[in-house]
């Protein structure tokens, strides 16, 4: 049986570190809580945390987070990319679902980031703000836990940046 009968494209917004790029996200018709252990499996994986069911993958450009309720992929050209994008992305948690006899779920969070995979979830506009010269550096504090997600005011200000903000705050 299928695990998913589809995701549905519920919302776009403008994607802060592309201009002209779209943030799309999606509703699955189901819970993935029960998926997103066998997902976390697969390559590509930027954070996990299993205890709040989020799981982040690294895109060519950009991210995608997985919630139980809500997917998240940023850097997307159109509307009709992002629901290609939400359709193979069905496929695949439904093929995944279907082998998950061969896999072994994944229960223990990964948080094992490099400077830039944070750097993908920052605003990416350098302002300053937090007293770093660039989102780059800040990113290298958060890797060093000098450094906390709070200490970026844009990123706390800005309502469209709530999912980055939460999946940063999953892994520092
Ligand atoms: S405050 Fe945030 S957006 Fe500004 S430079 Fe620092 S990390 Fe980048």
């Amino acid at each position: 049986m299928m695990y998913l009968d589809a995701i549905a494209l519920v919302r776009t917004l403008p994607c802060l570190a592309e201009p002209g790029k779209i943030i799309v996200i999606g509703k699955p018709n189901r819970s993935l809580a029960e998926v997103l252990p066998y997902l976390a499996t697969l390559p590509g994986i930027l954070a996990y945390n299993p205890e709040a069911h989020t799981l982040t993958f690294r895109r060519p450009m950009g991210f995608m987070t997985l919630y139980a309720d809500r997917v998240y992929i940023t850097q997307i050209k159109s509307a009709d990319e992002g629901l290609e994008l939400l359709a193979a992305l069905q496929e695949a948690i439904n093929a995944t679902w279907e082998h998950r006899a061969e896999l072994i779920a994944v229960t223990v969070g990964r948080r094992a980031p490099r400077p830039f995979d944070v750097w993908t979830l920052l605003p990416q506009t350098n302002c300053k703000l937090c007293g770093e010269a660039t989102c780059l550096a800040f990113a290298v504090g958060l890797l060093q836990h000098k450094r906390s997600v709070l200490e970026c005011p844009p990123l706390q200000a800005d309502g469209s940046l709530t999912d980055r903000r939460a999946t940063l705050e999953a892994m520092f």
